[in-house]
C-alpha cells in the first residue's frame, strides 16, 4: 500500500498544509506563511542592527 508523500507540513512550526494559507516548499523542508514573516522580522532586525531579539517560531 502506497501512501502519498508524508503529508507537507512546516518544517519550523509544525502546522500542516490545511493549517497554512501557503506553504513554500524547499529542498528537503517547507516553511508557512506565518514563519516567513517571523523570520523576515529577524532577518530586519539583525540587518539594521537595532534589536537583537531571538523569536521563537510557534509561539502561539
Ligand atoms: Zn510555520
Amino acid at each position: 500500500m502506497k501512501k502519498e508523500k508524508n503529508a507537507p507540513q512546516c518544517s519550523f512550526c509544525g502546522r500542516l498544509r490545511d493549517e497554512t494559507q501557503m506553504l513554500i516548499a524547499g529542498i528537503d523542508a517547507h516553511i508557512c506563511e506565518v514563519c516567513t514573516e517571523q523570520a523576515y522580522d529577524i532577518v530586519k532586525s539583525e540587518l539594521t542592527g537595532k534589536k537583537r531579539q531571538v523569536v521563537k517560531t510557534a509561539s502561539i
